[in-house]
């Protein structure tokens, strides 16, 4: 008899500090889909959801497609926005029928207006209407910040171990074959949960090398134990002011003494590292000046993580572009700069054109004013294009138009949505050649690595204004536990619950 499997997608990671609302307009804009478009839009992609599907069509099983909604990180989801995609979720699940087990790709790091853990409330009304006996498994983000009553309504949960988060299709494959295994088996499985009072920055928080890299090498050597199912170290999400902001871990077992066993050393691991997590970065001259120090063949990559957008900024800011100009950079090429007044004034010029631009600082100009140029359209583009680097390989892209400009010597991306340039096609959709410069002055963080590390030469972080800021005292919170570190002064190892 195939069993029935529910499949939904719900994704944010909110801001609290950003100016910028989650309306429901964003989501429309990075992905909305009900039903059979689902599996158009992720079948055959490495995300989450493409593993769900995979794993579902292999064990011929039916796949009940529900709602799938993501939007790029910004501020607070709006209510209605949340209610909308909530009710659309709930609808589609009555309007299923009997399910035998649910899917969920969520983010984890999703803050609401007037709902600080909407992941939960999410879960509890949907087992509220499902009832508590049809399993549901879930995958989660590295950031996200988990509470302990999201434990209550299921304890399989299936973070990405990868920073930048390659491995999003192989943990949406494993929650996939461990709700069939379940289902099969009705073998108990327990969920060990450890919340630290750690609010960690992220930009150490790769997955290549350093204190991460040790903890998921721990967490992948505790899951070749039989009992374990699956152990999760989630870094969290430092921008969100809420009561369940923090590190956490989540073991996933068939026994839950073994289980609470390896979640007490990954926290106490994790605990250990945590001086490790911070660092002080060159301000945006000095990471230019260190760039020129530099003789490479490749280009190098200063990375602006203080406006990534896919941290919550709000990829407008202007202090790398002001100081590029104001040297007179060349071979530099800067992007993705999210200005639709300005994308919609070259759209007006058209190709060749020169024209006078105020660039930027629009959303946040506490940040740094719009920065006037005279630019020369270069090319145009409906920003349309399909991943090919290694971090959602597959997933079409829509940038809401783009434009490549000219100013003097630099090299400019203008986009019509804040993205991080996490993907080469970014550029190359618009005939953007990045291997062809030396300096690539880009609004990224980490996940950017998994596709520009192979063409670049170095990679150098500058903290520059912005709402991704690296130095938390840059924020006044009201709502996070405390203590918490490194906020706080703690020396031994608290955990929340
Ligand atoms: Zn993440």
């Amino acid at each position: 008899m195939r069993k029935r499997i529910g499949i939904a997608f719900f994704y944010h990671e909110s801001h609290t500090f950003s100016p910028v609302k989650t309306g429901i307009q964003s989501f429309y804009e990075e992905g909305y889909y009900k039903g059979r478009e689902i599996l158009t839009a992720y079948r055959g992609t490495k995300t989450e959801v493409g593993g769900f599907i995979d794993v579902l069509e292999q064990a011929e099983q039916a796949i009940i497609p529900l709602v799938c909604a993501a939007a790029i990180p910004s501020g607070v989801v709006t209510f209605d926005a949340y209610e909308e995609i909530k009710t659309a979720m709930l609808t589609a699940i009555a309007e299923a029928g009997k399910l035998d087990g649910l899917l969920l790709a969520l983010h984890g790091a999703m803050v609401v207006e007037g709902v600080s853990d909407p992941e939960s409330e999410l879960l509890s009304e949907i087992r509220e209407q499902i009832g508590a006996d049809i399993p549901i498994a879930a995958t989660l983000d590295m950031h996200a910040n988990v509470s302990s009553r999201m434990l209550t309504f299921t304890p399989l949960f299936f973070g990405f171990k990868t920073y930048p988060h390659i491995d999003m299709y192989e943990q949406g494959v494993r929650a996939a074959q461990t709700l069939l295994f379940h289902m099969a088996t009705k073998q108990p499985i327990y969920a060990s949960f450890r919340k630290l009072a750690l609010m960690l920055p992220s930009v150490n928080m790769r997955t290549a090398e350093g204190p991460m890299a040790d903890l998921m090498q721990a967490a992948i050597e505790a899951e070749r134990n039989p009992h374990i199912i699956s152990a999760t170290v989630l870094g969290g999400f430092p921008y969100c002011d809420i009561p369940e902001a923090g590190a956490s871990v989540i073991v996933v077992s068939t026994d839950q003494t073994i289980g609470d066993a390896v979640s007490d050393a990954l926290a106490a691991q994790l605990w250990a590292a945590r001086d490790q997590f911070v660092m002080q970065l060159p301000s945006i001259p000095e990471a230019i000046a260190l760039a020129q120090q530099i003789e490479a063949d490749k280009p190098i990559a200063i990375a602006d993580i203080a406006d990534n957008p896919l941290s919550g900024g709000t990829g407008d800011t202007t202090g790398l572009l002001r100081e590029l100009l104001l040297r007179d950079e060349d071979h530099a090429l800067f992007g993705a700069m999210y200005d639709p007044e300005s994308l919609q004034a070259c759209m007006n010029a058209g190709v060749g054109a020169q024209l006078k631009l105020q660039l930027g600082g629009r959303l946040a100009p506490e940040y740094g004013e719009p920065v006037e140029v005279i630019a020369e359209v270069i090319k145009l583009s409906d920003g349309r294009f399909h991943n090919t680097g290694p971090m959602n390989t597959g997933l079409g892209i829509d940038t809401k138009g783009a434009a490549h400009i000219r100013v003097r010597k630099l090299d400019i991306l203008l986009t019509g949505r804040a993205l991080s340039a996490n993907d080469i096609e970014l550029f190359r959709h618009i005939g953007i050649e990045p291997t062809l410069y030396k300096l690539l002055a880009l609004k990224v963080k980490n996940h950017f690595r998994a596709a520009f590390d192979p063409i670049v030469s170095e990679v150098i972080y500058t903290d520059g204004p912005g709402l991704a800021s690296n130095v938390f005292k840059h924020f006044t919170y009201h709502h996070i536990p405390r203590p918490i570190w490194p906020i706080d002064d703690i020396d031994s190892l608290p955990l929340i619950e």
